[in-house]
């Protein structure tokens, strides 16, 4: 190709995507092959009918009805009363099978040559049957005597306009044919004035196009001419890739340096757009002219004045944001510094923000400046479309963590960052960590004071240590410096955050009991220590580093580990040794307070202000998870952290959350954490358009939705993978003809290798994962598949094994990992840009579910995605029927998410640790002696005289169930408490720990409660 004309990368993915699917459908029907040495109907997907005897036969049995039909037909709606005259063109084969005795006795089976037949239609009220003596004589011609089939047409009148049906049905005789399915079938109808259909009862419609012209019955329909409407095996949908600003509005620069330099100009010029974008497409006049043009009804108009008041209050938003970055020199300070780290932080693999970034940041900046108004709401960042979310997180943090050390808070949690349970990666851990270093240089090199920026990880079971036991002592379960494993098991960053040198050396340090990672590049700039980052419980609770990053689950150990104080207000006190770090109650095996084993320091005076160590945010990652009995229960100890955190320090913590989809978020922010909710940005005028993202015409993904017919999901699976996999090493062996018949430039050959080369298989359960792992290494016709699991149950080294070999391939194709067998854990922040085919197994459960995951395929590259339905469920067949709107409109789609504060089961779980939070966080301190035991605990509240009533009162209050309405609840927590009382006051109660009195003890984990609690009010 010459100069003018090379091919981009881009174009070149594209269509090798094409490519690699003709090549699938073509599997999945049959095409191209002239014989076959096993049976076609065991083998094909796609195109094939079943005979409508053997179909009718079966009907008794549920699992054979629409899993192998008998026919294929689309539903139009004729623009005219009957009656009505239109062509039909029917294209099928047959499969035939030799006798012993013929030409090729290994592969018996043969194709027969392609009919195809304009069957003219003429039809009435009453519908009819057409073509069959034409299409009878059509199979015998070639090849195939006694195949039948007719169009049949119904005329269906009970919706309120008039539809028809359209059908390919297969006629043919159950008995005494070799095969009596017709393959490689195709219907195309044309002659017909047709009207589209509406899709009805959806919110918000004034956003979308509601017409759809046509629907197919087990298949898809192309629209292929105006009034052509022709039958499709798979039902392809392709989205494109959004750009981030539309260049008929001035474009700020948004880069880091700039923003570090002199942000106030450009950040005007972002808002100044904005209220341009605004005014152009929400201003009443602008509405009105659309009611016309559109034809809204007044619901629909209605709907578009209230998110026109979210809209500009939004503005609202970005505009106080502005001025108090204007009017407040060291919020202005802080966010400046922040845009140098993460600048620094990048490494100069992209130079600025996208604006929905720097919108988000405006929008919410007024917390630092007036936290206990803006504690009130919990800010979300919504991300329908593109990536950037984690990058919009940390701007906040570090935001947030230069505004707490310019402002006097020295040390200490400014985040606590929690992802729902083991659902955070450890790509996303090194992305916090590189964030951090960098603002830790920049902290240092502009002379800010405090403590020096550093990093925590806790994570529930599973993960890293609660803590180090020293091996004398050291019973079963615990880890000992001595453990097998210890300490290169607990490497969590994958590289130095300062330096980006991945040869890093975990260290126990038996002086000072830290675990630590070491950077071993000689030229680090951060010096020849350990890095500031702490993986072990204790170290946390020791160090309380500045951001806390960790799964949801771990909220448990606050009625559990009364060192989670410093979580939510502060410390004790502080140990005189050298990095012993800050002290907690004393107890048998820690008398001074200090967590260090045998230490012999004394404690010392906070050395800051105690009510600045309650910590000043609290995120939520995929908030939409939070949902059924985890939701339930989460609300209650996010209502306990604030009851704890306000006690402790007169604060409340912003909640800022992120999500994927908006249905229903104001009730679920109610539920979880008694705020109300506030969503960035507002959904655009139109879907997939807004400020903030503009559409392009660069693909993003190819959905392919497949309703397999007639062989199982997991048979599908496996020949789309190993039909995936075969033309990747075509393209290695063959690259010139590869290259020939996809359309690509050979230059281009390595790159697809390395881009469409590992196919992910997902499914959103377990057992699908596992199994589609396992068949795959039995079924395939091509020789070495390497696939590997990634699920919530493959060890933390095995992830980090994985990733690594993900991200830096082998050079040898045939030793790379092929085939990653995932569930859900890939679809939260597994950034790997080689992926980008992917095969589904199922719908997942959710819409929510859906997005997330498929967005883990095409970050960078075209992406493919098969979505195999499981017909047989309603779900997924509806959704078959509306892939397209699905795929495009997905938001739309997402169900209300399921959520009470108020289930009586999760109430049951939840007090233990609500009592025992309040005991060891707020009345042992206050009682100034430890009330670790019992006894301790039983002679002091005599003392202070507390009753039963009292402290069920309290707890209700915690838990937002004081209202009127809640007395059943109010008696539930009573009659706990009353236990509890009895407990403690007997004297044959055998245990030492005040956990154990009463019914039941603390949660461990907030996710005892999966398999034990149905949810409802
Ligand atoms: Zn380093
Ligand atoms: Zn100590």
């Amino acid at each position: 190709m010459n100069g003018t004309n090379t091919q981009s990368p881009e174009q070149a993915c594209q269509a090798f995507v094409g490519w690699l699917d003709r090549r699938v459908v073509a599997a999945g029907r049959g095409d191209g092959l002239d014989r076959l040495e096993v049976a076609p109907s065991g083998t094909f997907w796609l195109g094939r009918l079943a005979c409508e005897d053997e179909v009718q036969k079966a009907a008794g049995d549920e699992r054979s009805e629409g899993l192998d039909p008998c026919a294929i037909g689309i539903r139009l709606r004729p623009a005219n009363p009957p009656s009505w005259s239109m062509t039909v063109i029917v294209r099928a084969r047959g499969w035939v099978k030799d006798g012993r005795d013929g030409p090729e006795p290994d592969k018996r089976w043969w194709r027969t040559g392609l009919v195809e037949e304009k069957v003219p239609v003429s039809v009435g009220a009453n519908g009819g049957s057409f073509g069959s003596a034409q299409l009878a004589a059509a199979f015998a011609a070639v090849g195939a005597q006694g195949l039948t089939a007719e169009i049949r047409v119904d005329v269906e009148d009970w919706h309120q306009q008039t539809e028809l049906v359209v059908q390919l049905v297969n006629t043919s005789p159950q008995r005494g044919l070799t095969d009596s399915h017709l393959y490689e079938t195709e219907i195309e109808i044309s002659g017909l004035a047709t009207v589209p259909f509406q899709m009805e009862s959806l919110p918000d419609s004034f956003r979308y196009d509601r017409a759809v012209p046509a629907y197919g019955v087990n298949v898809g329909v192309d629209v292929v001419a105006p009034g052509v409407f022709r039958s499709t095996d798979t039902v392809t949908v392709q989205t494109r890739r959004p750009i981030y600003w539309d260049d008929t509005y001035a474009k700020p620069d948004l880069s880091f340096t700039t923003l570090a330099r002199d942000p106030l100009p450009q950040l005007a010029k972002l808002v100044d757009a904005l209220a341009e974008y605004d005014e152009a497409h929400w201003s009443p006049a602008v509405l009105d002219a659309r009611q016309d043009a559109e034809g809204w009804t007044d619901a629909m108009r209605a709907e578009a004045d209230t998110s026109a008041q979210a809209v500009f209050a939004e503005l609202d938003r970005l505009r106080t944001g502005l001025a108090l970055l204007e009017s407040t020199p060291t919020l202005l300070r802080a966010f400046r510094l922040m845009n140098e780290a993460i600048g620094d932080s990048t490494r100069g693999k992209y130079p600025d923000w996208r604006p929905f970034q720097v919108g988000f940041l405006l929008s919410s900046v007024r917390f630092l400046a007036e936290p206990a108004d803006e504690a009130k709401y919990v800010d979300t960042v919504w991300f329908a479309t593109g990536g950037g979310k984690t990058e919009t997180y940390l701007g906040l943090l570090l935001t947030a963590a230069f505004y707490d050390r310019l402002t006097g808070k020295t040390m200490g949690v400014t985040a606590w960052s929690r992802f729902p349970l083991r659902l955070l990666s450890l790509q996303q851990t090194q992305r916090f960590a590189d964030s951090l270093a960098s603002a830790e240089v920049v902290r240092q090199d502009h002379e800010v004071g405090g403590a020096p920026f550093s990093l925590g990880f806790l994570v529930g079971q599973a993960g890293t240590p609660n803590k180090i036991v020293p091996t004398a002592t050291a019973k079963h379960d615990d880890v000992s410096p001595d453990s097998p494993g210890m300490p290169d098991k607990y490497q969590v960053l994958l590289r130095c955050p300062f330096c980006r040198d991945e040869n890093l050396r975990m260290r126990f340090n038996r002086q000072v009991w830290t675990l630590e990672h070491w950077c071993t590049n000689k030229s680090c700039r951060y010096g020849s220590r350990p890095l500031p980052v702490y993986v072990v419980d204790q170290e946390v609770f020791r160090f309380l580093p500045t951001v806390v990053v960790g799964t949801l689950d771990k909220a448990a150990s606050i009625g559990l580990q009364q060192a989670m104080r410093g979580l939510v207000g502060p410390p004790r006190r502080f140990c005189s040794e050298k990095w012993h770090g800050f002290t907690y109650a004393e107890r048998a095996k820690t008398p001074n307070g200090c967590l260090v084993p045998n230490c012999q320091g004394s404690s010392r005076e906070l050395p800051m202000d105690a009510k600045r160590f309650a910590p000043t945010l609290r995120l939520q990652d995929e908030l939409h998870l939070l949902r059924d009995s985890l939701g339930a229960v989460d609300a209650h100890y996010e209502s306990l952290l604030d009851h704890l955190q306000y006690e402790t320090t007169r604060s409340r913590a912003k909640i800022v959350a992120s999500s994927a989809t908006l249905t229903g978020y104001e009730r679920q922010v109610d539920v979880l954490y008694q705020r109300e909710g506030r969503v960035f940005p507002q959904p655009g005028p139109r879907a997939g358009e807004s400020f903030w993202t503009v559409p392009t015409d660069q693909p993003l993904r190819r959905f392919v939705a497949v309703a397999p017919r007639g062989v199982t999901l997991e048979h599908v699976s496996d020949r789309t993978l190993d039909t995936l996999q075969r033309c990747v090493r075509e393209l290695i062996k063959e690259p010139v003809r590869v290259c020939a018949e996809a359309g690509v430039d050979p230059d281009h050959a390595e790159m697809l290798v390395s881009q469409y080369g590992t196919n992910v298989v997902y499914g959103s359960t377990l057992y699908d994962v596992e199994a589609a792992g396992r068949s795959l290494g039995s079924n395939n016709t091509v020789d070495g598949i390497n696939v590997e699991q990634l699920t919530g149950q493959t060890e933390f080294d095995e992830v980090r094994a994985i990733l690594e070999r993900l991200e830096k391939p082998e050079d040898d194709f045939l030793e790379r990992v092929h085939v990653v067998a995932a569930s859900s854990m890939l679809s939260h922040g597994v950034d790997v840009e080689r992926l980008n085919t992917m095969v589904m197994l199922g719908l997942p459960l959710t819409t929510a579910e859906f997005i997330q995951t498929t967005a883990r395929v095409g970050r960078t590259r075209p992406g493919l995605v098969y979505v195999l339905h499981k017909i047989g469920r309603e779900r997924d067949a509806q959704t078959f029927r509306h892939f397209g709107p699905y795929v495009r409109q997905g938001d739309r789609f997402v169900d209300p998410i399921p959520i009470t504060r108020r289930s009586r089961r999760v109430l049951d779980l939840t007090i233990a640790g609500a009592v025992a939070a309040r005991t060891l966080m707020i009345r042992e301190p206050a009682s100034k002696q430890r009330l670790s035991t019992p006894e301790k605990l039983r002679d002091y509240l005599r003392i202070i005289g507390l009753t039963p009533q009292e402290e069920a009162d309290v707890v209700a209050a915690v838990f937002g169930l004081d209202g009127a309405e809640d007395s059943l609840h109010q008696q539930q927590i009573l009659d706990w408490l009353k236990e509890w009382f009895v407990d403690l006051e007997d004297p044959t109660m055998k245990t030492n720990f005040i956990g154990e009195i009463g019914p039941n003890p603390p949660m461990r984990s907030l996710r005892d409660v999966e398999a034990t609690a149905p949810i409802h009010d």
